[in-house]
């Protein structure tokens, strides 16, 4: 008999939630870094530590992706390993402006996402890439990370995405700028409500009138919120194993997805961090049986999400 996992895993697929730095396993950095000329030493302290609470493994993670080669080399194994899952679209988020403050310079990056685009398409799978602005940067970021997306070819760099701590660093401080990307027609997707408690955020991130808000788990229960995100037509980005490893949800079964789709809010499904959590697009897929879906319905979500893509 076929498990539901392994109908899932079959089913071709659209990631549309994924880091850069959150995608690369330990082994796959030594691999990158020998060809790359980074100090294999970095590695040493993070075998068997990879935790999304580990600053050490996104500091490697950083470090890894900001040289030309490191780039390539990084989305080629992402790309191939997003292949062996049945993903034919992928949105991979790349922060930008840390890289190029650690060196990398930006026609390179360009040069990088224009040649992955091709070895994407060779190996048939769709490659676009959003620019993220981390809110530990500040505001004065998505400037700069605004004038590398108008020089970035529009048919692979499809969105601005703001992520980072939103605890720390509140989503309000960023509202102007999210607008005025908005106003000059780019599209956006925002990290909000990560955590239950934060319906600040998530109220502020639906005034910034972004095309997806990702994650937005403080959406459970509050009908208010949910009913503002059916009205403002946005999407949502659901990575539903996500909360578990970053201790903000206490258990599948307090996922809200029976929710969204009460509101019939549109998804999208993505593996935000699938290396520091070791759970592919099928595995999160698949956690919505846990959640109280049926395989049907969970497949019938899957193929919906297409419609959403960038
Ligand atoms: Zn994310």
């Amino acid at each position: 008999m076929t498990s539901n996992k392994a109908v899932i895993g079959k089913a071709k697929k659209a990631n549309c939630h994924i880091h850069i730095t959150g995608a690369l396993s330990v082994q796959d950095m030594r691999a990158i870094a020998s060809v790359s000329n980074t100090d294999l030493k970095l590695f040493e302290p993070l075998e068997n530590k990879m935790s999304f609470y580990n600053y050490d493994v996104w500091a490697a993670a950083k470090e890894i992706t900001s040289s030309k080669i490191g780039l390539k080399k990084s989305i080629e194994i992402i790309l191939q390993r997003e292949i062996r899952d049945n993903v034919s679209y992928i949105e991979l988020t790349i922060n930008p402006a840390g890289m190029i403050r650690r060196g990398l310079d930006a026609n390179d990056f360009i040069s990088v996402l224009l040649s992955s685009a091709k070895f994407a398409k060779r190996s048939n799978i769709k490659f676009k890439v959003k620019l993220g602005v981390n809110r530990k940067d500040g505001k004065g970021s998505i400037s700069v990370v605004e004038q590398l997306f108008n020089s970035c070819p529009r048919d692979i760099v499809v969105a601005i995405d703001l992520n980072g701590d939103e605890r720390k660093f509140p989503t309000e401080k960023f509202k102007e700028g999210f607008l005025r990307l908005r106003e000059r027609g780019i599209p956006t997707t925002i990290h909000a409500g990560e955590h239950f408690g934060l319906s600040e955020s998530l109220f502020a991130a639906i005034e910034m009138k972004p095309n997806r808000i990702a994650h937005s788990l403080v959406a459970t229960g509050d009908d208010e919120i949910l009913k503002k995100i059916k009205e403002s037509g946005i999407i949502l980005e659901i990575s539903p194993l996500s909360g578990l490893f970053t201790g903000a949800l206490p258990g599948l079964e307090k996922y809200p997805i029976k929710k969204f789709i009460d509101y019939d809010i549109p998804m999208v499904f993505g593996s935000d961090d699938p290396a520091i959590f070791k759970r592919d697009l099928t595995d999160h897929l698949s956690s919505l049986l846990k959640c109280g879906l049926n395989i049907d319905k969970i497949l019938e979500l899957n193929e919906l999400a297409f419609k959403y893509l960038f």
